[in-house]
């Protein structure tokens, strides 16, 4: 079979879905180091009709012009912000990202963290390592109680949606805000008015330069005194210099799967503080979930290579 033209994946993927484009004749590079140098993502995209790239790699109108024959950017991710929408647009590539199948596993690290965070598990664990658990006592790490504190989510989407549904569970009163209110059971605030109710704010907005920096200092500090911050979606979504301040007395915690910057560099004054938790981005990271994304994001790029409307455009 006569190569049908290269396909650049940037990391490689859990799952057997690559194989699906050998199989058609697509010549399939894979990067195999945990990150790409921007000089190496701009040498190997030369001669890419296809590009599956992660929320690491910047794709910008430099990299698109280093591939004249690129077709589609199949985003191995739902965020998109990592993308120059305008400039794919300008000229003529598809995008498609994976809306939808990582909606559970994100909602569900996001409570991981909640209760992290509100029941300081992070500082228990580290105090029990560290041989300091000598007695029991009434005022050992106290925490924040769940039931009846008021959660409020900022980007009511599915993945908000399905952190709210989790949130009821544990017994959770849930507000939201949006741009537009939802047919949803729950009460629609002004982003002001939830941060000025809510025990706990959680951010589900996608990146856009309107909810950059969304989270600033004047909006942190108006958050309830002994209040907690969750991020499980961008971290440009929040003022991070703001935010080290306002942990050192204002809010309860934080718990953080995303950082400005990110990765967050080793000895950053936010590993400092106890009472922020922090992931390294893993809100999609159960096993199945990761397949199914990487199945999803080559459903895309063969669609649109084949000239057809992908299931899941952005551009
Ligand atoms: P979604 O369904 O599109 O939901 C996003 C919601 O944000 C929409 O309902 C939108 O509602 C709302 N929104 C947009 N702009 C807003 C603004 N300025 N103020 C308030 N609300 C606003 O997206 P999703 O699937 O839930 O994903 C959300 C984000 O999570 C993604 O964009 C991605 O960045 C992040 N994410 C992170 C991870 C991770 O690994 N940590 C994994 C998956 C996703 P309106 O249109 O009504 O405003």
């Amino acid at each position: 079979m006569t190569p049908k033209g290269k396909i650049l994946v940037t990391r490689s993927l859990p799952g057997n879905a690559l194989e699906r484009l050998r199989e058609k004749g697509y010549q399939v590079e894979v990067h195999e180091g945990l990150f790409l140098p921007r000089e190496d993502l701009l040498k190997r995209v030369e001669g890419a009709i296809g590009l599956i790239p992660t929320v690491e790699d910047r794709i910008d109108a430099e990299v698109m012009d280093r591939a004249p024959e690129l077709k589609v950017i199949a985003c191995y991710s739902v965020g998109v912000d990592h993308v120059d929408l305008e400039a794919a647009k300008a000229r003529g590539i598809r995008v498609t990202h994976t809306p939808g199948v990582l909606t559970e596993a994100t909602a569900d690290l996001t409570l991981a963290l909640l209760l992290a965070v509100a029941r300081r598990v992070v500082e228990g664990v580290d105090y029990a390592r560290r041989g300091l658990w000598r007695a029991w006592h009434p005022e050992l790490l106290l925490g924040m109680d769940l039931q009846g504190a008021t959660l409020g989510i900022v980007g009511m989407g599915r993945i908000g949606q399905a952190v709210a549904q989790r949130a009821e569970a544990f017994g959770m009163k849930v507000v939201y805000t949006s741009r537009a209110p939802k047919p949803l059971p729950y009460p629609h605030l002004s982003l002001e008015e939830l941060l000025a109710t809510s025990d706990i704010v959680s951010l589900h907005t996608p990146l856009t330069p309107e909810t950059h920096r969304l989270m600033n200092r004047e909006r942190l500090f108006a958050m309830r005194p002994g209040s907690i911050l969750i991020n499980t979606a961008r971290g440009g979504l929040v003022d991070t210099e703001a935010l080290v301040e306002a942990l050192k007395g204002h809010l309860f915690g934080a718990g953080l799967d995303v950082t400005d910057p990110e990765p967050l560099p080793p000895g950053h004054p936010l590993y400092t503080l106890p009472n922020a938790v922090i992931t390294p981005h893993i809100g999609s990271a159960g096993r199945r979930t990761r397949e199914r994304m990487a199945e999803i994001a080559v459903e895309n790029l063969l669609f649109a290579l084949e000239g057809r409307e992908p299931p899941n455009p952005v551009v």
